[in-house]
């Protein structure tokens, strides 16, 4: 059974919302429906742009942003069609492989940043603690995303219905779709 159009466009739409919310340089979000890819979104990557010098703290704000950004998808389908068993979450978790992993491997740099206070360079070896505070950051992203998805969850299924009509949506459109102007 495939995951519906409605429901990637949910995921879509997710991330495209907490990429701007957070800052992000969102370029835009697509719909397309060509088999294995659901859609995708285009944007900069916050933690390899910034310059962070010896800033612990900026980086640990940037890749958390980036793991809730991918963490949006997955939480934001589970949000619009919550699953009643454990064969359709493990399709969910399929479906969302790539976003899942991203985000544990942010947890890990979040991990590493704290614990030897210092940015981590990609060339440590990764001790049973790391391991175990990385778990600990992963939980902590992942609460901090699902409340975020419900506070933007109107925003989300505007995008999301836009995203179905239109296909593509570019920046623009999403800022106006989530900050309407009142009056
Ligand atoms: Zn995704």
């Amino acid at each position: 059974m495939a995951i519906s159009e409605s429901l990637i466009a949910h995921h879509e739409a997710a991330h495209a919302v907490l990429a701007l919310d957070l800052g992000c340089q969102l370029e835009y979000v697509a719909l397309v429906t060509d088999g294995d890819s659901g859609g995708h979104i285009h944007a900069d990557s916050l933690a390899h742009r910034s310059q962070y010098g010896h800033d612990v703290q900026a980086f640990i704000a940037d890749c958390e942003n980036e793991a809730m950004i991918a963490l949006a998808g997955p939480y934001a389908m589970q949000k619009f069609k919550p699953c009643r068993t454990k064969l359709k979450q493990q399709r969910y978790i399929q479906a969302a492989q790539d976003d899942i992993d991203y985000a544990r491997n942010c947890a890990l740099g979040i991990a590493l940043a704290r614990l030897e206070n210092q940015i981590p360079q990609g060339t440590e070896v990764i001790t049973q603690e790391h391991n175990r505070a990385a778990a600990e950051e992963h939980q902590r992203v992942c609460a901090k995303t699902e409340r975020l998805i419900s506070e933007r969850w109107d925003a989300i299924c505007r995008v999301a219905a836009e995203l179905q009509k239109r296909r593509v949506l570019l920046r623009n459109d999403i800022d106006a779709l989530i900050n309407p102007r009142l009056g």
